[in-house]
């Protein structure tokens, strides 16, 4: 069976051990209609047959990864209390788990001395809230962010009534520092916005030079690291790369989604600030929400109200299981998935059929069939894409630029002014076990 169920029975021992808190009440049982519910659930099975295999290795497609194991328990147990982390009268032992789970992750970027966080629904409202405190300490000045970057930061910045300029990229995707410099030189800038791990292709901006243009002007740095946060723990990472995971303490505000590369079910952000003081801004006066202890409720410091306990509970069940240390498992699996991005790339670089571009700087492949023009090749990507998925490998389709492709394929005549090439995104740490079955099947996409 590829899914998983040996450990299902692991949550009816649990939940034993969580009914004694409430041993004490005076007795009180729910008698659900078993009978009727199992008709409901295995309909709900056959209709959620419609999907593809992404637990499975050979789903080698979109940014999509499968939680843990740890996580799933923990959520699922979770959900017999269903707290909500907007007030400790809605989750005490889920917001104190939060808080636990928030400083390892504030501790893994150096912050361990000090920070404001917490988790979010995420990473759209976790960068959401950075540009909202980054709009609040320098009103009225510009958000940038490169034109690589995700495309939710200028729309939030439109939601939030902050003016956004798009920063353009070099030939890797990274955000080319004279057009910055060139922007900063207008002096209405208030916040960058840099990307560490573009949910593209995964570059990383030069985040030394950023530091070193701090020293001639005055703006806030903001990671969104929502894909690539947890990378700063790989141990095979290109020097550039190295260099920004090491001096990202150094920025004013972080975002990472641990439903990205953290192995946990979708609704999970989370959004880190250096200066614990920002939670000034946060002040709130809500007539709903009885925040009934001087202890920190975490819907002071956030700006959703409800959100599902349940995730913190899988995050911290998940840390600790596998710590975020360097050298430990968690840390190891992000490095496989390097190592695969790298052998895939090595293969597709070998090959004589196939373009490449540049080296992968976290897991994502970017590459194309070989053909004469930009036409052409896009044609025989969708097809390569379509051939691999009868042959249960799924891939994903990406539209770039022709400009940042003419630096890598001279020699094609570029027709029209986007290129769709092949993508795949190797998240899983089985990802290295089967990146040669994989490269077998590229190898001879597209078939005639
Ligand atoms: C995925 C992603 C986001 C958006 O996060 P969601 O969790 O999908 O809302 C923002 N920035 C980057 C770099 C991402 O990869």
């Amino acid at each position: 069976m590829l899914l998983e169920t040996k450990s299902l029975k692991l949550v009816e021992e649990a939940l034993q051990v969580l009914d004694k808190s409430f041993d004490d009440m005076p007795a009180f049982e729910s008698h659900p209609d078993i009978s009727a519910m199992r008709d409901v659930l295995l309909k709900v099975a056959e209709r959620m047959q419609d999907n593809f295999p992404y637990p499975h290795p050979l789903y080698a497609g979109q940014m999509l990864k499968p939680p843990h194991p740890m996580a799933r328990l923990a959520y699922t147990l979770a959900l017999w209390i269903n707290p909500n982390n907007h007030a400790l009268d809605g989750g005490r032992a889920s917001s104190a788990l939060e808080k636990e789970a928030v400083a390892n992750i504030a501790a893994m970027y150096g912050w361990a001395d000090g920070h404001l966080g917490h988790l979010s629904s995420a990473g759209t409202t976790a960068n959401m809230e950075a540009l909202w405190v980054a709009g609040k300490l320098r009103p009225g000045k510009k958000i940038l962010a490169s034109n690589q970057a995700h495309y939710t930061h200028s729309r939030i910045s439109e939601v939030l009534g902050l003016s956004f300029e798009s920063i353009a990229t070099d030939c890797r995707a990274k955000m080319d520092m004279d057009a910055l410099e060139t922007a900063l030189k207008t002096g209405n800038v208030g916040t960058v916005v840099a990307t560490l791990g573009t949910t593209g292709v995964g570059a990383i901006d030069p985040l030394a030079d950023m530091l070193e243009l701090q020293k001639k002007y005055d703006f806030r740095i903001h990671v969104d690291s929502a894909y690539g946060g947890y990378f700063l723990l790989a141990d095979n990472l290109a020097e550039e790369a190295r260099q920004a995971f090491d001096l990202i303490h150094r920025v004013d505000s972080i975002v990472v989604d641990p439903h990205k590369h953290g192995l946990q079910p979708y609704g999970c952000g989370c959004v880190l600030f250096r200066d614990p003081s920002v939670g000034q801004i946060y002040q709130h006066d809500s007539p709903y929400t009885y925040f009934s202890s001087d202890d920190l409720h975490l819907g002071e410091i956030s700006l959703e109200c409800s959100r599902a306990g349940a995730s913190a509970v899988a995050l911290w069940a998940t840390q600790q299981l596998l710590p975020m240390e360097p050298g430990g498992e968690f840390a190891q699996g992000l490095s496989q998935g390097r190592e695969a991005a790298l052998k895939l790339y090595g293969y597709l670089q070998q090959a004589d059929n196939q373009l490449t571009l540049f080296e992968p700087e976290l897991d994502i492949v970017i590459w194309a069939p070989k053909a004469t023009s930009a036409s052409a090749i896009s044609e025989a990507s969708t097809q390569s894409f379509d051939q691999a998925a009868k042959q249960h490998l799924h891939l994903a389709l990406m539209s770039l630029p022709s400009l940042l492709l003419k630096n890598y394929w001279p020699e094609i005549k570029f027709d029209q002014p986007t290129v769709t090439c092949m993508r795949s995104c190797l998240m899983k740490p089985e990802h290295i076990d089967w990146v040669d079955r994989i490269w077998d099947i590229v190898k001879k996409l597209p078939q005639r």
